[in-house]
């Protein structure tokens, strides 16, 4: 049998982090060898596996990457923007893989995202569900048989501690409606309304948010026509689809070229 891929998780005391660690223990094909945390973590020093309550793995929470980097074939990182982009200068430093799951990043940090992945193997992607890579294939030809007669909507519903808004993944189905249309999203994207704001043009998407409680994640993409309406509606019930997708996005970067990839290379779709 190949040997285990060697995971080191980032923020891996966050939502994300505790899943990620509990599932590269169940996995034969993985290893955790390193755990980190921001600087002042109430949790540092305690075991991941503790943590994560899967039982105890021997591997300690720390808040040197670099520490950990040496053992390790790839990072998995769902922690903040200006930490991600601090741990793949170190990735870039150590020549190691790396799968980027965190959202939010200014359009001057996803620039400089995209400059320094690509001198290593790293996936990016704001929403690894499988899930949701798939809708991804379908909403834009929906969107063009249905024609310019439909008005185009997304609805983002969160858990109430979600930092950044809309989510990265409605950016994505907004991006991806936009392509289908021949629609630039800087113009034609509209971030929730309010006030006298007339009527709706045709050539617009609309991108709502709402923040609720511990809602994991809903997306719903919506056609509204004359006289009826589709509604294709993706339900995260839980965070482990995010997490087993970033897993399989690990175990699949380590084997390809230096190059900046998504979700739909690793899926192959
Ligand atoms: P969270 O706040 O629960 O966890 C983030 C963790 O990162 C925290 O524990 C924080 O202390 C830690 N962190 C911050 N700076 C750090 C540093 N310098 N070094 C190490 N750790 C550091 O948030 P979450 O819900 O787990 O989400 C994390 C990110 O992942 C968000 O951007 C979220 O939108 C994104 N996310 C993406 C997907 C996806 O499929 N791509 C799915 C869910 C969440």
């Amino acid at each position: 049998m190949a040997p285990p891929t060697k995971v080191i998780i980032t923020g891996a005391a966050g939502r994300m982090g505790k899943r990620l660690v509990s599932l590269v223990q169940e996995s034969k094909s993985l290893q955790l060898v390193g755990a980190t945390e921001r600087k002042g973590h109430p949790d540092l020093g305690k075991d991941a596996g503790d943590l994560a309550g899967c039982g105890h793995l021997d591997v300690s929470l720390i808040d040197d990457l670099a520490k950990a980097l040496p053992q390790a074939n790839v990072i998995v990182d769902f922690t903040s923007p200006a930490a991600s982009l601090n741990h793949l200068a170190q990735a870039v430093q150590h020549k190691r893989a790396m799968v980027i799951g965190t959202t939010g990043f200014s359009p001057d940090e996803m620039n400089q995202l995209q400059k320094h992945a690509e001198s290593i193997s790293c996936v990016q992607a704001p929403n690894m569900s499988v899930g949701i890579n798939v809708l991804l294939q379908i909403i834009g030809k929906v969107a063009q048989a249905l024609g310019d007669d439909y008005d185009l909507e997304i609805i983002d519903i969160h858990h109430n501690k979600k930092k950044d808004a809309p989510s990265g993944t409605a950016l994505i189905l907004a991006e991806a409606l936009a392509a289908a249309k021949g629609w630039d999203l800087q113009e034609t994207g509209v971030y929730s309304r309010h006030g006298i704001i007339g009527e709706r043009s045709q050539k617009e998407i609309g991108i709502q948010t709402v923040r609720a409680g511990d809602i994991v994640g809903d997306h719903t993409v919506l056609y509204g026509g004359p006289g009826e309406r589709i509604e294709i509606t993706h339900r995260a019930h839980n965070r482990d689809p995010f997490a087993r997708g970033a897993l399989r996005a690990a175990e699949w970067v380590v084997k390809q070229p230096p190059g900046l990839y998504g979700m739909a290379d690793v899926l192959g779709l």
